[in-house]
């Protein structure tokens, strides 16, 4: 197998299903299906997941809040995603850790790097909480940081398009697909993948992205076993 250990970024929103805010546990549940899937065929899996279906500090600011305030929300916001998911995959039968970058040790274990490459070498699925534990950083840059910290092979960010195009395939119906496309490709073309802090960190530490539709039952799947799913940056 290509990927013998992976970082899911799962955003926050992706956990609201169809709802407006919040978890769906239809969703979650669905979710936890798919990563049963790849934790049965030996693929070791870590997820950072985000918290934009709850709270987001620039939206707090926006509103007139103190922005490090609000990303101390933003944070505990994917914290709260975290617990739901874990339970979520426990309820699938996945043994899962859920670690926070800041500590709430009444809830999850703190983030140790060494800990959390154990539980993966043991067939856990760890989650990773909190983002970094920095306000003005993003759970994308979260996911980056932790795959190179764990020696991930590759970020799986699960989005509910199909990988990357040429214009917003929602706004542009000419809009065509990247199958493969370079990290210098991205920025030369202005294309969005994340923000520009967690794209630099994986091109500088050469870890590539596939950016493909979490949405699709099966597609997961299909990524791992070597199938042309969704666009890979390199
Ligand atoms: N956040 C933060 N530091 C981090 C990660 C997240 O302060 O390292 C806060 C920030 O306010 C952000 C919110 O947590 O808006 C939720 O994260 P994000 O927006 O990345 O979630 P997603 O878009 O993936 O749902």
């Amino acid at each position: 197998m290509e990927y013998k250990r992976i970082l899911l970024k799962l955003s926050g929103e992706a956990l609201m299903g169809d709802r407006q805010y919040g978890i769906d546990p239809k969703r979650l549940a669905e979710y936890a299906q798919e990563i049963k899937k790849v934790t049965d065929m030996g693929v070791e899996v870590a997820i950072v997941i985000g918290g934009g279906n709850i709270f987001r500090g620039v939206a707090g600011a926006s509103a007139g809040m103190d922005r490090v305030q609000g990303d101390h929300m933003g944070m505990l916001a994917t914290v709260i995603n975290g617990l739901a998911l874990q339970s979520a995959c426990e309820d699938a039968g996945i043994p899962t850790r859920l670690q926070t970058a800041i500590k709430i040790n009444e809830v999850a274990e703190p983030f140790i790097r060494r800990k959390a490459i154990r539980h993966l070498e043991k067939g856990r699925v760890v989650i990773f909480g909190g983002g970094t534990g920095n306000p003005y950083f993003t759970t994308d840059s979260a996911a980056v940081l932790r795959a190179i910290e764990i020696e991930a092979d590759v970020i799986l960010k699960g989005t509910r398009v199909d990988g990357i195009y040429t214009a917003d395939p929602e706004k542009d119906t000419s809009a065509t697909k990247f199958d493969l496309i370079s990290f210098e490709e991205v920025l030369n073309k202005g294309l969005k993948v994340m923000d520009t802090t967690a794209f630099t960190l994986s091109q500088e530490n050469k870890l590539p992205i596939i950016v493909f539709d979490m949405n699709t039952n099966g597609n997961l799947v299909k990524l791992l076993n070597g199938e042309k799913i969704g666009t890979r940056v390199q």
